[in-house]
């Protein structure tokens, strides 16, 4: 392995990183520092996962390239969030903390324009930007980019899937032709390659560790669970790990507050990060997660994003995200820094195929666990009481001093009554919570049948319905389409955004299909499929005959209720977020095939 010195980096940048306690260059930075530090670098493409140390690997040779005698921007990085923003800024300020003529400023929305168009005028050669604020800039003419020798894009998966796509042209437009493009990402899905193919130079493509696989040190476990259980099943998950120091991601801020509501009512240090949080509650929640007050912290991805913790032992998937990316993400922010970590995903039957999908494309298998018993959490609680009992350091010098009438005290109870009670102390919490539960049923593996000890007489799917609180609907999707029921079921969750409609008998015929589904979701089923597209044809969905009472969704008529905002210009297959809001702003089709399929590099 190089060292750092044989990088050919200047020897105040070595000071720096020494300082940081930056010992050995990591895999990504062994590999990049080389070609950018080059004369004329070619263009780079760098997959890798999170906490694999990319900001170093471009940050060093910039700041080891920036030429203090200009006055002007030399170096551009461009960030999702403001965060990633900031934090890039600060690191690359570590590294030129020797390099005193070099000024870095950080552009990010939210915050004064002035003071950042301020700190550009003062001479900054290297930028930290979001692309929103960036742009904001360029439009007004305050920032001048002629100078520009690089254009960094930082997590350019995340940019894209936030919806940042145009703001990244505009930027990209603006700089020089001449201008080197550095690219790093964890992932490479379609648009992000688009972007790469018309404004990248031969790229060469640098792939540390599998490509879209998960940390290698992260190992995936999956729950199953009916649906309405889920908040009693990471309840036992978390009583199961006493351990646990992690991130319960759900989808939306709604199901965030409520999940870490929950949690909080239920004794536990949790906490909740949205996006409805001021700047200064999103501090102090993360604050405490940072110091570890806050064992779980319940978020969305957005309001996650940028949130460096390098120590998470778990990742809790409360809800399946859409997307391959987000999912290795997640899963990307435990198992850093070479400590090993779980990602654990809380799923329903209907979400199966999900799951096989994540596994195909991580090329890593779920070990799919039973949600564990009251019993053996009793047990894992009441040996890590034990365990801590037999670590924690005796301070005899303190202590001393009250033992006598300590002994004293508790002179008539022998070794096992004493035990007994010590135990209990902490122990009974969970005693008496689990002492009369039953065991989560783990939902049967049959075909699709779901809650079979649902008292709502549903039945499965496959048999007669029967049940009169179902709708029946016309759908043109047929076998010639290549639907399967889990995926039907997946437009319906996805569709709808709802997961817990109860789906009756499900239909599928050559060129179309009947399924069942219950009347009170009428009015949500025919709005979330209004308009929706599978492989650019239009579906199409009608009441059909059995029609039953209930909420009338409009008998196959095209006039929705109200008008759907989750649809997008172009139907299922293109999702986004919308930048204003910041969260997912629309569904799309999780089994699409996202694998990377850029040519191997030349
Ligand atoms: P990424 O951007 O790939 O997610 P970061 O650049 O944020 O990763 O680095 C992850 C962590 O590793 C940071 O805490 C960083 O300070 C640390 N780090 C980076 N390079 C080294 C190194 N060579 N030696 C030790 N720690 C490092
Ligand atoms: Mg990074």
């Amino acid at each position: 392995m190089n060292s750092f010195e044989e990088l050919g980096l200047d020897n105040n940048i070595l000071r720096a990183i020494k300082e940081l306690k930056f010992e050995n260059p990591m895999p990504v930075q062994e590999k990049i520092i080389p070609m950018m530090l080059q004369d004329e670098p070619q263009d780079i493409i760098a997959l890798a996962q999170t906490g694999t140390g990319k900001t170093a690997a471009f940050g060093l040779p910039i700041i080891h390239k920036t030429d203090t005698t200009l006055r002007q921007v030399q170096f551009l990085v461009i960030a999702p969030t403001r965060e990633l923003c900031l934090q890039i800024a600060d690191d690359l300020k570590d590294y030129a903390i020797y390099n005193k003529d070099i000024k870095i400023a950080a552009i990010f929305g939210g915050s004064s324009m002035d003071r950042q168009i301020q700190k550009i005028k003062q001479g900054a050669q290297i930028i930290s930007a979001t692309p929103g604020r960036l742009n904001d800039l360029i439009d007004r003419g305050e920032v001048n980019l002629n100078k520009v020798k690089a254009v960094i894009l930082d997590e350019a998966d995340e940019m894209l899937n936030m919806g940042f796509k145009e703001e990244l042209e505009a930027i990209l437009e603006t700089t020089p032709k001449t201008r080197n493009t550095f690219l790093f990402s964890a992932t490479m899905p379609k648009p992000l390659l688009s972007i790469a193919n018309r404004y990248m130079k031969d790229p060469v493509e640098v792939t540390i560790g599998k490509r879209n696989a998960g940390a290698e040190n992260v190992e995936h476990v999956s729950y199953m669970v009916h649906a309405r259980d889920k908040y009693l099943a990471l309840k036992r998950i978390v009583d199961f790990h006493p351990n646990v120091y992690g991130i319960v991601f759900c989808r939306t801020r709604a199901e965030t507050k409520e999940v870490s509501d929950k949690l909080m009512q239920d004794g536990y240090n949790a906490d909740a990060l949205h996006g409805d949080l001021s700047q200064s509650q999103r501090e102090s929640v993360l604050n405490k997660f940072r110091t570890r007050h806050l064992r779980l912290l319940v978020a969305t991805d957005v309001a996650a994003r940028g949130l460096d913790v390098d120590d998470l032992t778990h990742i809790i998937n409360y809800d399946l995200p859409d997307e391959l990316e987000i999912y290795t993400h997640r899963s990307g922010r435990t198992g850093r820094a070479g400590k090993s970590g779980t990602s654990i995903v809380i799923a329903n039957l209907r979400e199966k195929y999900k799951l096989n999908t994540i596994e195909k494309q991580l090329n890593k298998k779920f070990v799919n666990l039973p949600i564990p018993s009251g019993t053996e959490i009793c047990e894992k609680q009441l040996f890590h009481l034990i365990d801590k009992v037999e670590k924690v350091e005796v301070d005899t010098v303190q202590v001393e001093p009250f033992l006598p009438k300590i002994y004293e005290k508790l002179e008539w109870m022998d070794r096992n009554d004493l035990i007994q009670r010590f135990v209990s102390i902490e122990f009974n919490r969970f005693l008496e919570y689990y002492k009369n539960l039953q065991d989560l049923s783990s939902p049967s593996d049959s075909k699709y049948k779901e809650r079979p000890d649902n008292g709502g007489g549903r039945s499965s799917r496959g048999g007669k319905s029967g049940n009169s609180n179902y709708t029946r609907y016309f759908l043109n999707l047929g076998v010639t389409d290549g639907l399967k029921p889990a995926q039907l079921i997946g437009m319906i969750n996805d569709f709808t955004g709802m997961r817990d409609i109860e789906i009756g008998q499900i239909e599928i015929l050559k060129n179309f299909s009947f399924f069942e589904a219950d009347s009170n979701f009428q009015n949500d089923i025919m709005n979330g499929f209004k308009g929706q597209k599978l492989k650019k044809r239009d579906i199409n969905v009608e009441i059909a005959e059995k029609r039953r009472g209930g909420g009338g969704g409009g008998g196959g008529s095209n006039k929705p209720k109200f008008s759907s905002d989750r649809k997008s210009s172009d139907g299922y297959k293109k999702s986004g977020f919308s930048k204003d809001r910041g969260e997912r702003s629309d569904k799309k089709d999780f089994g699409r095939d996202r694998r990377f399929s850029r040519d191997k590099k030349r």
